[in-house]
C-alpha cells in the first residue's frame, strides 16, 4: 500500500482544514453543507495510513461542530444546531467505521506476516534437513562404495592359491585403504610391547592418539606411530603372526577401521587355512597314508605323463617293479602291526633310492613302482641295485629279535622295449617273477 513521507502526512490534513476552513470563512452561512467535507480528513488519514495525529483532527472537527452554529452568527437556530451536531455524530460514524476497518486490515496484514513468517521458518527447517540428509546421503554412498571395494578385495583374496599370495594381497589391501600409512605383516613370535599387548589379550589394538593414550606411557611409540594399530593373523586357531599399522598424524584409524582390517585378517586367515586344507586333500588324493609314497593311480597318471614327455624329448625312462620278500611270513610270525613298520621302513630306504626327480609310488599291498626318469635300464637297474643293498643292510628289530628284510626288482625300459604304459609295467613284472623264481633278493632287468 502507498505510503505518504512525512511532509505529505502533514500537508495532506493541513491542505484539506486550510481548504475547509478557508471555505467557512467565505461562506459561514453555508456551513452545513462545507463542514461534512471534514470527513474527507478522515479518508485521506484512512488511506495513509495514519495512526496518532487522526484524534486531534477528531477533536477539531467535533469542536469545530459545536461552535459552527454560533460562529455562523445562527447560533439561537435549533434545527442548525442540532444539523451540526448530527453531522458531528455522522463524522464520528465515519471515523470509526474508517479506523475499525484500518485495525481489522491491519490485523489481517499482521496474521498474513506471522503466517508468512512461519512458513519460512518451516523452508528454513527443511532446506536444513535437505542438507543434512544429503550430507548423509553422500557419506551413506561413499561408505556403500568402501564396503563394495572392501568386498571385492576380500573376494578377490578368497582367490589366492598360496599363503604368500594371501599375505601379499592382505598387504596391498590395507595398503589401499589406509594410504600414506604404514602397513607391517610379521610372522612369528611377538617382537615388541605392542605385539605382547596383542599377544596377551588375544584382541586387536587401537591407539588413537599415542601421546593421550593412557594405557601406554610416553616414548613407547615413535614419532611416526601418532596413530597405530595392531592385529592378530591366527590359523587354526594358533596366532601365527601380527600386522601393524601406523601414521604420524593422530585419530586416523578410527574404530570402524579397525573393524575392516580385522575383517580383512580374518579372512586372509581363513583363506591360508583354506589353501592347507585343500593342499592336504589333494596330498591325500596322490600319496598313501601308510607310507607316504604315491598311491597306485598317481604312479599311472605320472606314467602317461613320463610317456608322453620321453616321445617328445626322444629320451628314454624305466620303470622298475618291487615286491617285499616273503613278507607275509612278516605279518604272520610278528603280527599286521610290525609289518606296517616293516612296510614304512622299506617305503623310506626306497623313497631315498631315488633322484628327486623320479617318482617312487606304492603300486599295492607291498609292491612298489618307480619311474626312473632320463634313464635307460641300466642306470634303473643300478639303482634298483642300490636300494636293494640298502633294504639288505638294514636291520629291523621284531619283538627283541634283530630281522632283515630284503625286496625283488623287475626293470624295464621305454620305448625300446615297450612302447605303451601297461606293456611296460607288465614287462617288468614279469622280470619281477623272474627274480622271485631265481631265489629272491635281486634285480632283474632283461
Ligand atoms: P613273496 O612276495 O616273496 O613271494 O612272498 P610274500 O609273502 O610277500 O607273498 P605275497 O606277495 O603273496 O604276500 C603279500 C602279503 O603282504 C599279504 C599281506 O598279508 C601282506 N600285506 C599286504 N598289504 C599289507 C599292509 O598294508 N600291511 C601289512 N602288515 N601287510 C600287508
Ligand atoms: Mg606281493
Ligand atoms: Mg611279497
Amino acid at each position: 500500500m502507498f505510503r505518504p513521507n512525512a511532509f505529505a502526512k502533514v500537508a495532506g490534513p493541513a491542505a484539506i482544514a486550510g481548504a475547509l476552513g478557508w471555505s467557512l470563512w467565505l461562506w459561514p452561512s453555508h456551513f452545513l453543507w462545507i463542514f461534512p467535507a471534514s470527513g474527507s480528513l478522515f479518508l485521506w488519514f484512512f488511506w495513509a495510513g495514519e495512526k496518532e495525529v487522526k484524534y486531534i483532527f477528531l477533536f477539531l472537527v467535533t469542536v469545530a461542530g459545536f461552535l459552527l452554529p454560533r460562529l455562523s452568527g445562527a447560533g439561537d437556530s435549533v434545527y442548525l444546531t442540532a444539523g451540526a451536531l448530527a453531522e458531528v455524530l455522522c463524522l464520528w460514524l465515519l471515523f470509526f467505521a474508517l479506523s475499525h476497518s484500518e485495525t481489522s486490515r491491519a490485523a489481517a496484514r499482521e496474521k498474513l506476516a506471522s503466517e508468512e513468517a512461519a512458513a519460512a521458518a518451516r523452508v528454513k527447517g527443511l532446506e536444513d534437513e535437505l542438507a543434512r540428509y544429503r550430507l548423509h546421503l553422500d557419506s551413506t554412498l561413499a561408505r556403500i562404495r568402501d564396503k563394495g571395494a572392501l568386498s571385492s578385495a576380500l573376494q578377490d583374496m578368497g582367490s589366492a592359491s598360496s599363503p604368500d599370495e594371501v599375505r601379499a594381497r592382505l598387504e596391498a589391501l590395507l595398503n589401499k585403504y589406509f594410504p600414506g600409512a604404514r602397513v607391517e605383516l610379521r610372522s612369528g613370535a611377538p617382537r615388541d610391547f605392542a605385539d605382547k599387548w596383542v599377544a596377551e589379550r588375544k584382541i586387536p589394538l587401537l591407539v588413537r592418539n599415542s601421546e593421550t593414550d593412557s594405557r601406554f606411557a610416553r616414548g613407547f611409540f615413535g614419532p611416526a606411530e601418532r596413530s597405530f594399530m595392531a592385529l592378530p593373523l591366527h590359523l587354526f586357531g594358533r596366532l601365527v603372526g601380527f600386522v601393524r599399522a601406523s601414521a604420524a598424524e593422530p585419530d586416523r584409524f578410527k574404530a570402524e577401521d579397525l573393524r575392516g582390517a580385522e575383517l580383512a585378517c580374518t579372512l586372509a586367515g581363513v583363506s591360508m587355512e583354506n589353501i592347507h586344507l585343500f593342499e592336504k586333500v589333494n596330498e591325500l588324493a596322490i600319496k598313501d597314508g601308510l607310507t607316504g609314497l604315491y598311491t597306485h593311480r598317481a604312479f599311472q597318471s605320472r606314467l602317461e605323463e613320463e610317456i608322453l614327455r620321453s616321445a617328445r624329448a626322444r629320451a628314454p625312462f624305466s620303470v622298475v617293479m618291487s615286491d617285499i620278500d616273503h613278507f607275509k611270513s612278516y605279518n604272520d610270525t610278528f603280527g599286521h602291526q610290525a609289518g606296517d613298520a616293516v612296510l614304512k621302513a622299506v617305503s623310506e630306504t626306497v623313497a631315498a633310492g631315488v633322484r628327486e626327480v623320479d617318482f617312487a609310488a606304492r603300486y599295492g599291498g607291498e609292491e612298489f613302482a618307480l619311474v626312473i626318469t632320463g634313464a635307460g635300464k641300466a642306470q634303473a637297474a643300478a639303482a634298483a641295485e642300490s636300494i636293494r643293498r640298502a633294504l639288505e643292510a638294514r636291520s629291523f628289530n621284531f619283538g627283541g629279535r634283530a630281522s632283515g628284510v630284503t625286496a625283488s626288482f623287475g626293470v624295464a625300459e621305454f620305448p625300446a622295449e615297450a612302447s605303451a604304459a601297461g606293456q611296460l609295467v607288465r614287462l617288468a613284472d614279469e622280470r619281477l617273477f623272474r627274480a622271485k623264481q631265481e631265489g629272491r633278493n635281486r634285480v632283474v632287468s632283461a
